[in-house]
């Protein structure tokens, strides 16, 4: 496998700490509020990532945080506990606001077929318990690996204390800001002036590692007790100490999005360092931002998140989000738009369309692997997951001369990279189409040629109130049931 290192702004091959197996830290959800769209594009990304590993030999042993605590907004210091805040908002305290939404995650990603980072399919109804045994870490479960964490950089000298927090001071490593290449000075003007900042603080990048449970946070409602006083984590804290905690002093790969380079990642690895001597990280993996229709982050602190059940609520099938995502590698920018998500719907009910046909002529026999076509899907996966080679396979075998069982029998074992339901989809017994549909559909097809709009919007909604979908392909039309 080769992927592209943000560190080495390249693509590397992947050179496992152990052979054959790969350790991956997800930098996961803030369970405050239902998860935008765009994230759960990194999520798809990564179980992509997970899937053709395992496709290409590896073993993998994944984990993701869930971050229930300490998360500031706008990622600051001194902002509002996302979560604490949502507590005050719904009337709720902060443990049942981290427990709801984390179902939530639990519901999107056993809709879009998101594997847990364990590696199984999501049971939505699973009980929270279950969480660690399935690879999710709850910052709230690791508050003493955190402690013992700041208290080993302590030791090393890489902290201060303040009357409000313990900081990490930024000055004692080198390259701090190694994602963006900033210097220090340049960074210290990027930094805010923000308010109620500590006064007694040396650095303006300097970053808490406990925050004490005084002035703006006296009356914070989850606390623990620590050698600096009662108080909580920091949000960087939490991924160094759950990822080196879990998957060892030092790790594989971990991902995130870019918008962690300028400042969570930096400290991440600086309190890898200040701890341990070394980042623990090989291989650093950012995804690219889904942006909106204006092209801003589609953020759910700005409150302005699509979220899936709104995604949904337009007529789109899970499927068609997870074919969007599917189809565009980790590091390209995706704008998330109507026609985009058209688009892909069209390309997977076009896709299906063509199994189907494939499945009628292979009278339901079991076929073979083609090794050839598989190599290929292979070395497009390697290359650092492009994964519109790999459908660009799928289109070049659906056009071979190859025997139609083992154009299937090839295609339903890509899936188990793209997991996009090829199998269930394509042998579904309701696919019948009565005939009576396929004549209204038809004669929308007449309609449209006659330019009577109006007519043939008129068979569409006929189509609809039976039950059914047109979808217009490539090469006419399919039909769905809704
Ligand atoms: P958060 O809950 O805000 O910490 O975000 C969870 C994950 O989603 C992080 O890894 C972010 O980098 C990633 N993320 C946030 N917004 C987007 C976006 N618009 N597109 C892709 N990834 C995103
Ligand atoms: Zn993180």
């Amino acid at each position: 496998m080769k992927l592209y290192n943000t560190l080495d702004k390249k693509v590397v091959p992947i050179k496992p700490l152990k052979k054959g197996k790969l350790t991956i830290y997800n930098c996961g959800p803030t369970v405050y509020f239902r998860m935008h769209i765009g994230n759960i594009r990194a999520y798809v990304n990564w179980d992509i990532l997970h899937r053709a590993l395992i496709y290409t030999g590896y073993k993998v042993e994944r984990i993701m945080n869930l971050t229930d605590v300490g998360h500031m907004s706008k990622d600051e210091d001194f902002g509002e506990d996302k979560i604490e805040l949502q507590a005050l908002k719904e009337g709720k305290d902060p443990i049942s606001i981290a427990n709801y939404y984390i179902s939530t995650v639990l519901e999107d990603f056993a809709k879009l077929n998101i594997l847990s980072p364990k590696g199984n399919p999501v049971d939505p109804n699973m009980p929270l318990e279950k969480l660690e045994e399935e690879g999710w870490t709850r910052a709230t479960g690791y508050v003493d690996e955190m402690i013992a964490m700041v208290k080993k950089m302590e030791e090393n000298g890489y902290t201060y204390e303040t009357t409000q927090a313990v900081y990490f001071d930024v000055t004692k490593i080198d390259n701090y800001n190694i994602f963006t290449n900033q210097s220090l000075e340049e960074k210290q003007e990027g930094v805010r002036e923000e308010v109620g900042v500590d006064p007694e603080k040396k650095h303006p990048a300097d970053f808490v590692l406990w925050m004490k449970r005084v002035g703006k946070y006296k009356d914070h409602t989850m606390h623990w007790n620590s050698p600096w006083g009662d108080g909580f984590p920091g949000w960087h804290i939490e991924c160094s100490a759950m990822s080196t905690s879990v998957l060892g002093e030092y790790f594989d790969i971990h991902t995130g999005g870019i918008d962690h380079l300028p400042l969570h990642h930096p400290n991440e690895r600086a309190q890898n360092i200040g701890t341990f001597g070394h980042p623990s990280v090989k291989y650093w993996l950012h995804n690219d931002f889904l942006t909106g229709v204006e092209d801003s982050k589609l953020s759910k602190s700005a409150g302005t998140g699509a979220s899936l059940p709104e995604v949904l609520s337009l007529g789109f099938d899970p499927m068609d989000i997870r074919y969007l995502f599917a189809s565009v590698n980790y590091r390209v920018q995706l704008r998330f738009t109507k026609e985009s998500l058209d688009g892909a719907r069209n390309a997977r009910v076009s896709l299906i369309s063509k199994l189907r046909n494939i499945y009628r002529e292979s009278n339901q026999k079991e076929g073979e692997i083609l090794e050839d076509y598989k190599r290929q899907f292979i070395k497009e996966l390697e290359n650092n997951l492009n994964v519109s080679g790999t459908l660009a396979v799928i289109s070049g075998l659906l056009k071979s001369k190859e025997k139609p069982e083992d154009i299937l029998t090839t295609i339903y074992d890509f899936d188990k990279v793209l997991d996009l339901n090829l199998r269930e989809e394509t042998e579904r017994k309701d696919m019948d189409i009565p005939e009576d549909i396929l004549k209204l559909a038809n004669e929308r097809v007449e309609a449209r040629k006659a330019k009577d709009f109006e007519l043939a919007d008129k068979k569409r909604e006929q189509i609809e109130s039976r039950g059914y979908r047109m979808i217009d392909t490539e090469d006419g039309f399919t039909l769905e049931k809704i």
